[in-house]
């Protein structure tokens, strides 16, 4: 039996400086339902309406044209200022790109400041605040305030603010945006643990195609419309938040697959694109139907590619799953593991490669895989090391090709 949603929006349509000659019609007519549970990513370009859905639904956003938005059965569109603040504050959490911190307070009073405007006591606050620092591994920076933190401190301490309204829901807008990679991840691991463990529901929006896997369900969105909707199976946590370790969950990032084959490809044909990938790596489609699909016309379900182009496509995005299924989940405590997969990742790295290269520098750039894989180093880390001269203990590529070893290493990781 299908239980009631959550969120139910009916056409709704959000404008922005209505009547102005810059009148933008932000969201045009969305009709959505999310239901108790779910770990929803809103994905598509920038400018697409993402931001506005998630603060129309937070109810910050009030510039609603027309439509209706229930939570729980209670019309957002019908409420006034002072229910709809009522409503914010019991009801949703919200996480943001630049963190939104109080520069002047410290940690501990960051987090709990929501507390102070809700009337807890003192007692409660201390003991609500201490028990998610701990959760967040944040304790030992409970007085140091905003500017002393890293972005990934900083970020914690953001969505532990979120969190301590123990509301149902929980918004984020892009809060991966100002993170580097290993931080994200750890962000996002959070993300899933409130979602599967404390049961919160998330929404959270973003334009970097690499974080789809956590979601257990994807709304594309494009020119303020919802266009396509898929519901995922998702990766298995394998990382415990606050345990200092990286998580090993592969994945395919579709946004520079289609970069290093210098594919030219628009929204709608970027979502099709992404969703054959998705099903040849689950090996829902064969090799040969992926090859087929990509020919077809876009009207018949394809990609519209002449045969030459869907060929030679097919074969080199084969030799990548392979890698990836061969990848599988890497126990980076196993040496044997570890060894063999780092030697299979360098040779897929190698495999177009043209010039000439010492055995020295084989090993050095087999090292820097190594480094990668165990998550010791961002891309532009890796691209660096490549890049440096040998004198300089680097690998001594020029630089486009350290550029181009760099982008195709971050297809897969
Ligand atoms: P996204 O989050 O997908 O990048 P947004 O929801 O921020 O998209 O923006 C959707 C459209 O509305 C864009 O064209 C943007 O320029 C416009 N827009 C967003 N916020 C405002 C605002 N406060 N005033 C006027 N236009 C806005």
């Amino acid at each position: 039996m299908q239980q009631n949603p959550l969120i139910k929006i009916r056409n709704l349509s959000v404008i922005y400086d209505k009547g102005a000659p810059a009148e933008m019609m932000a969201l045009k007519g969305i009709n959505l339902e999310i239901y108790s549970g779910e770990f929803i990513i809103i994905f598509g370009p920038s400018g697409c309406g993402k931001s506005t859905l998630l603060y129309t639904l937070s109810g910050a956003e009030r510039r609603i044209e027309a439509g209706d938005i229930w939570i729980r059965g209670k019309n957002l569109s019908a409420m006034d200022k002072q229910e709809l603040t009522d409503f914010h504050r019991e009801s949703v959490g919200m996480v943001f790109q630049a963190y939104n911190l109080i520069p002047t307070v410290n940690v501990f009073e960051n987090i709990t400041l929501p507390l102070v405007f809700r009337g807890v006591s003192k007692a409660d606050r201390i003991k609500k605040g201490k028990e998610l620092m701990e959760r967040f591994s944040i304790s030992d920076l409970a007085d140091k305030f905003p500017s002393q933190l890293s972005g990934g401190q900083q970020q914690r301490v953001g969505i532990a603010r979120a969190l301590v309204n123990d509301t149902e829901i929980v918004l984020a807008d892009e809060p991966t945006g100002n993170l580097d990679s290993k931080s994200a991840i750890n962000a996002m691991d959070i993300f899933t643990e409130i979602n599967v463990n404390a049961k919160k529901t998330v929404i959270l929006v973003t334009h970097e195609p690499q974080y789809l896997p956590y979601a257990s369900r994807i709304i594309y969105m494009k020119d303020g419309k919802n266009i396509k909707d898929v519901s995922q199976q998702r990766n298995k946590v394998s990382h415990v938040v606050g345990h200092d370790q990286v998580s090993h969950g592969w994945y395919i990032n579709t946004e520079r697959l289609v970069g290093y084959l210098d594919l030219n490809l628009d929204v709608e044909e970027r979502v099709k694109f992404d969703s054959l990938i998705a099903e040849y790596a689950s090996s829902k489609i064969t090799k040969e139907k992926f090859e087929e699909l990509l020919d077809k016309p876009f009207t018949a379900g394809g990609l519209g590619m002449y045969k030459q182009k869907a060929m030679r496509l097919s074969e080199e995005i084969s030799i990548l799953i392979r890698l990836f299924k061969f990848l599988g989940n890497i126990d980076v405590s196993n040496k044997k593991d570890l060894n063999e997969k780092t030697s299979a990742l360098t040779g897929w790295l190698l495999n177009d490669y043209i010039g000439n290269l010492s055995d020295e520098q084989k090993g050095k750039i087999r090292d820097a895989v190594l480094a990668k894989i165990k998550g010791e180093t961002s891309l532009i880390q890796f691209q660096n090391q490549l890049d440096l001269p040998v004198k300089d203990g680097g690998v001594g590529l020029n630089w486009n090709t350290a550029r181009n070893l760099a982008q195709k290493i971050g297809i897969i990781l």
